[in-house]
């Protein structure tokens, strides 16, 4: 059975982000779609399991996408998941310097772990979770943007930041 992960912070879930799993979901028998929790930094706008919930309602009927949360390196999830390679997007030429590292730097941690790269969807080369938590802010319509699935949980909560940060 071919493994692969797709890990990632999903602050939150985008259609860019579902988009590259529904294709690489068809290239392998399981995907596992990974969140990953950066030790300190981590104050997001939703909680780890809070973005694992999320993720969950958009990828409800893909029957062999998983979801799961992990505060490991990536090479060593994989490794005990028996997982082959690593999906990654590929937005722009500016992603493409700091994903050839780290994915040489994965290879290196766990050789039997290679990355593959899938070029962003054409209508979501420009989007990123914290541009939509830009536009959440100021209220724009996110229906390009993010699963409909969603959409009132973000707005939601991004109101409530807002409000919070009001003096
Ligand atoms: P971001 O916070 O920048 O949206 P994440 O850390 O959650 O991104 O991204 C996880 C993975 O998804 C990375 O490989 C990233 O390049 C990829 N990705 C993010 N947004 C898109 C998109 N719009 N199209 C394709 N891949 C994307």
């Amino acid at each position: 059975m071919k493994t692969a992960i797709y890990p990632g912070s999903f602050d939150p879930i985008t259609l860019g982000h579902l988009n590259i799993i529904k294709r690489a979901s068809i290239c392998f028998d399981r995907l596992i779609v990974c969140v990953m929790v950066n030790s300190e930094k981590d104050e997001g706008l939703f909680s780890p399991a809070e973005r694992v919930a999320l993720i969950r309602q958009v990828v409800d009927r893909l029957s062999n996408v998983e979801v799961d949360s992990s505060s490991e390196l990536v090479a060593e999830y994989a490794r005990k998941k028996k997982a082959c390679t690593i999906v990654k997007g590929l937005r722009a030429v500016s992603d493409y310097e700091k994903e050839v590292q780290m994915a040489t730097l994965n290879r290196k941690l766990n050789p039997r772990l290679d990355t593959m790269f899938l070029p962003s969807g054409a209508k979501y080369t420009y989007l990123s979770s914290s541009a939509v938590k830009e536009m959440a802010w100021y209220a724009a319509d996110l229906s390009d943007f993010l699963p409909r699935e969603i959409i009132d949980q973000v707005n939601e909560r991004v109101q409530q930041r807002r409000e919070a940060s009001k003096v």
